[in-house]
């Protein structure tokens, strides 16, 4: 085993870390109350090579392997509080890019990837109204005809779909398979048929937009099938499996700048003359961070590491995205908590964090669903 990075990894995560700190600086106190999404902030991430990091260099990206990939994406967390930006590229990444790429014709991935990895928009569209957790029940339909598909259907809690370029919509084509019907379908900005609603406001990530979705006999070509006929589920598990393996590495980071904000602070606040972390309570708030910072690190790299070995580590990939959406609530509480009346005022910027982090524990699979998955690898 061995538990570094290697010299070059960890001289991109320098660079990532720097990148992050001087060009990803600035108000998200203020666009977060405006529930601003910062289009710059996302063009200067693309140039950099963010959104292309795991892509390879011949659709314009970066090539990294999923460890690197990981490894830039916690110092991209640890460098930058704009968490809304970073779920946002994550979800662009997770669920358009990468399907894109795995389940593409070699046509769709020279006419959609160039374009994705250098500061254009995508999205996959799954959720709807009625079905969320149980995600094939979805009942948007689509139907063969002559040349095309037509879709008919709405979605919802659509990230980045009112910035977006291109949008994957899950529907299904034969409902009397089930969701064995379900089948992915890429939908190009300004089709007609395919309207960006409704924008959904949020508790958290609010500088990340996010909308419901309409299609209304929306014809697309069957050159934008992606993948099989039926294939939806290979595409949207493949799509998960990365998306929950890579998608909370930035919390990993974000866990690092929180918890040494708190060590900051409990040795210059001062009560009953005593810097506050001299009192165990305090002390042990930040040692449980740690904890939870260093196991959370454990279970995402295993996930990573299993993936870049062409494993598909779906138990592990559940774990740490359980376990990392969880611990980053509990250390945003304590570190609140640590901070006293200070750390419920906005301008301290931890009550952002923890509206932030909650948001983990819901998407890309809630709790109970990721739990449920665990046990079922239990026999259960
Ligand atoms: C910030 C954010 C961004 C999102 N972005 C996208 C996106 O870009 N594209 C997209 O398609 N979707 C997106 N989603 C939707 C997300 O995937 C769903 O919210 C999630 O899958 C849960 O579905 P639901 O909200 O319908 O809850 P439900 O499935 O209705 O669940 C309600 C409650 O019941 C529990 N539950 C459900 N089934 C079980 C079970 N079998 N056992 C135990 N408990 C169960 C759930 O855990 C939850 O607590 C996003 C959501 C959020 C919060």
């Amino acid at each position: 085993m061995d538990f570094a990075w290697n010299d070059e990894q960890a001289a991109f995560r320098k660079e990532v870390l720097r990148f992050a700190r001087e060009e990803l600086k600035d108000d998200v106190i203020t666009r977060d109350r405006n529930e601003e999404f910062s289009r710059p902030l996302w063009e200067k991430c693309a140039k950099f090579g963010i959104q292309g990091l795991p892509i390879p260099t011949e659709y314009g990206g970066g090539g990294a392997d999923t460890l690197t990939t990981v490894c830039a994406l916690e110092a991209l967390g640890y460098g930058c509080q704009d968490n809304g930006l970073l779920f946002s590229i994550n979800a662009h990444m997770w669920s358009s890019e990468i399907p894109i790429w795995t389940f593409g014709t070699e046509a769709q991935r020279r006419k959609y990837l160039p374009g994705l990895v250098s500061g254009g928009v995508g999205l996959h569209a799954m959720t709807e109204p009625g079905s969320g957790s149980d995600a094939y029940s979805l009942k948007t339909r689509a139907e063969r005809k002559g040349n095309c598909y037509v879709l008919n259907g709405s979605k919802t809690f659509s990230s980045n779909a009112p910035d977006a370029d291109v949008t994957i919509v899950f529907a299904n084509l034969d409902p009397s398979r089930g969701p064995n019907g379900v089948t992915a379908f890429l939908v190009d900005k300004g089709t007609p048929g395919f309207s960006v609603g409704r924008k959904l406001h949020k508790m958290g990530l609010r500088t990340s937009p996010m909308a419901e979705i309409a299609l209304q006999d929306c014809e697309i070509p069957v050159e934008n099938l992606l993948g099989k006929e039926f294939g939806g589920q290979a595409v949207f598990t493949s799509s998960m499996e990365w998306e929950r393996i890579c998608i909370l590495a930035s919390h990993l980071g974000a866990m690092q700048r929180i918890m040494e904000t708190c060590v900051k602070y409990a040795k210059e606040r001062k009560q009953f003359g005593e810097p506050i972390g001299k009192f165990p309570a305090i002390a042990n708030k930040i040692a449980d961070m740690d904890v939870r910072l260093e196991t959370g690190r454990l279970a995402l790299y295993k996930a990573a590491w299993l993936k870049s070995q062409g494993r598909h580590p779906l138990r592990e990939a559940s774990i740490a995205k359980l376990y990392v959406s969880e611990a980053c609530v509990k250390s945003c509480l304590e570190a609140i908590q640590l901070h006293g009346g200070y750390g419920y005022m906005t301008e301290y910027e931890l009550e952002r964090e923890l509206r932030d982090a909650i948001a983990g524990t819901i998407y890309s699979g809630t709790s109970e669903v990721h739990r449920m998955i665990i046990a079922n690898f239990q026999g259960l």
